[in-house]
């Protein structure tokens, strides 16, 4: 028996999520068909609204809704310190340690050689554009602690050797092979005071 089409459809969309096989697919459908009309709106709404509503940052190429972001915007904000992470959540992550007073830099990925993600595929050319236009004293670099997350340390640290400007990595004791948002804001904390200078 198939499923009449608007269903069948429901669960193709869910299917396509990551980590969603086929299903729970066809079980989040089912349940959709149960909700309130309403809450059905709503959550289609916010599923819109996150495509229209939502913009890269054009100075840190984070998530936005107004462009420059709010921590670009803010001028209490250090801007002798730039703190570089992988995706927009990592700085929810750091926001929420209340540690760090500086900008960001939202790469948007890693480098991976083993999924054909080079330098060019992420966010780099910004951020070198802004240790020219910018009067950057410090960069923190706060990728993942995995082999993506610290060869593209490894990566920028020589790549902006030559702006002559402080580069430090976070300190380990984030749990390795995890990721920044997982971490707690005690460790996060601790790893962002324990951060080394790299060579
Ligand atoms: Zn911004």
């Amino acid at each position: 028996m198939q499923y009449p089409e608007p269903i069948a459809r429901l669960i193709d969309s869910f299917s396509r999520l990551p980590g969603i096989g086929p299903k729970t697919a066809a079980r989040l459908a089912f349940y959709v068909l149960r909700m309130k009309e309403d809450d059905v709106i709503d959550f289609a709404k916010a599923l819109v609204s996150v495509k229209r509503n939502l913009h890269y940052c054009s100075v840190c190429c984070n998530i936005t809704d107004v462009d420059p972001c709010r921590v670009c915007q803010d001028k209490a904000r250090d801007r002798s310190v730039i703190c570089v992470v992988q995706e927009s959540k990592d700085v929810v992550a750091m926001e929420r340690t209340k540690e760090f007073q500086g900008q960001y830099h939202v790469l948007q990925g890693a480098i991976s050689p083993m999924e054909g993600v080079g330098p060019e595929e992420i966010r780099i050319a910004e951020l070198l554009k802004r240790l020219s236009d910018e009067q950057v004293q410090e960069l923190i670099l706060a990728t993942n602690p995995n082999i993506e997350g610290e060869a593209t340390a490894m990566y920028l640290s020589r790549l902006v050797k030559p702006f002559g400007i402080r580069v430090t990595r976070i300190a380990h004791g984030l749990p390795v092979g995890g990721d920044l948002e997982y971490a707690d804001e005690v460790t996060l904390s601790r790893a962002l005071e324990g951060r080394r200078e790299l060579g």
